[in-house]
């Protein structure tokens, strides 16, 4: 379905137009009519497949820039997403006079104060800065009508969840709430429901749960001899760019440290450096101006890098939630994309589990020790 056949305003359809969406996606024309229609909301979809414009579109239109007031909420669970959606809506919003803003943490405080004290119609945060900014005082939920949780098994995960409860106590009135994800484990879906009433359930992720534009490669192979493995995989390769996973700050350091003797365009960002540095990566990483970026899972979620060929996981990931929102980073809105997964022998019933839950079919580089894949990929000569 096209945009222009849905009773969207033109002053929308045109910055649409101009961002080059024209037909909806899948996500996007199951959702639409739900919120339009002031619904509560449980969505599943994969990665990448337009869920921040499927919100952003039908909240924009019901925000009324006349009442110069919070009208729409969205939390997101990491700062880089935040900038991400905020970009988003403004560029949808760009010829309507709603105002989106987002809070984050590790930007100036005070700046961020005087801005929504001027007026912002659409909040977008994360949830440490905004529960500082309620203590200030400075915040009014009095006119939030829509409140949006976007990665919401993240938002809902233990170190989270008290936060989040405190945030939605304070929106004291009836409201919709939309909760946006691509994965949603069953500890998290119970609570999922207690933040929302009568909710319709949209799931486009039911049959296959990796998505299919992703070949997903495997090698078995000792910790030591990973780092020639790495550089003989990305020197064979056809890689356009590629996200390297590690599970700690200080494995993301120690590879930096390795790789950066033999690539030139290569960085690297986890939590420990400073929101200024985080945010320039992140802008070289999506303008291409960065081929090789390795990074911890603060890249993991909801980021839209649209150039990334090769999702590489350094360590094997904690589960198979981490694993697919790792994995999506590539093969987005279509485009095909490889996962390149590093096994060691404490990883055999990790990997077991997850081949099994995610349906996943693996193409073992070398040796499968599994044992249940016969033909061998083999490593290219
Ligand atoms: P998201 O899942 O929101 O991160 O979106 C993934 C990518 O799809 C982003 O690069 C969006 O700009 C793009 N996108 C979203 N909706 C559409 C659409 N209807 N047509 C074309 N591209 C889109």
């Amino acid at each position: 379905m096209k945009f222009n056949e849905l009773d969207i305003p033109l002053n929308i359809l045109k910055a649409l137009d101009k961002m080059g969406y024209e037909e909806m996606t899948p996500i996007q024309e199951a959702t639409y009519p739900v919120i339009f229609a002031g619904q509560d909301l449980c969505a599943l979809a994969e990665t990448g497949s337009g869920k921040t414009a499927a919100c952003a579109i039908p909240l924009i239109q019901k925000v009324d820039p006349a009442l110069n007031a919070i009208q729409g909420l969205i939390l997101v669970p990491t700062r880089e997403l935040c900038m991400q959606y905020v970009a988003e809506i403004q560029k949808i919003a760009a010829q309507t006079a709603v105002i989106p803003y987002a809070v984050y943490g590790g930007f100036d405080k005070q700046t961020q104060i005087a801005r929504v004290k001027q007026g912002v119609h659409i909040l977008v945060a994360t949830p440490g800065r905004l529960i500082d900014l309620l203590y200030e005082g400075i915040l009014s939920f009095a006119q939030v009508r829509c409140a949006i949780l976007d990665e919401a098994d993240e938002l809902l995960k233990v170190g989270f969840l008290e936060d989040i409860e405190f945030i939605m106590s304070c929106i004291l009135h009836e409201h919709q709430t939309l909760l946006f994800s691509a994965t949603m484990p069953d500890d998290i879906k119970k609570l999922a429901h207690d933040c929302l009433r009568d909710p319709r359930h949209i799931s486009l992720i039911a049959e296959r749960a990796a998505p299919e534009s992703i070949e997903h490669y495997f090698v078995y192979s000792h910790p030591k001899q990973r780092h020639t493995e790495l550089i003989r995989y990305l020197e064979d390769e056809d890689v356009n760019q590629a996200l390297i996973f590690c599970n700690a700050r200080h494995r993301v350091d120690a590879l930096f440290r390795f790789l950066r003797k033999d690539f030139q365009d290569i960085d690297f960002m986890h939590a420990g450096l400073g929101q200024d540095t985080r945010s320039s990566i992140i802008r070289k990483f999506r303008n291409q101006k960065l081929r090789y970026l390795i990074a911890s899972d603060v890249a993991a979620r909801g980021l839209d890098f649209s150039h990334v060929s090769h999702v590489i996981n350094w360590d094997f990931p904690r589960d198979g939630e981490q694993y697919t929102h790792r994995t999506g980073r590539t093969g987005r809105m279509g485009k095909k994309g490889k996962a390149f997964t590093f096994v060691s022998r404490q990883d055999l019933s990790s990997l077991r589990r997850l081949i099994r839950s995610k349906k996943i079919i693996p193409c073992w580089l070398g040796k499968d020790p599994l044992g249940e894949n016969k033909a061998h990929q083999g490593w290219k000569t």
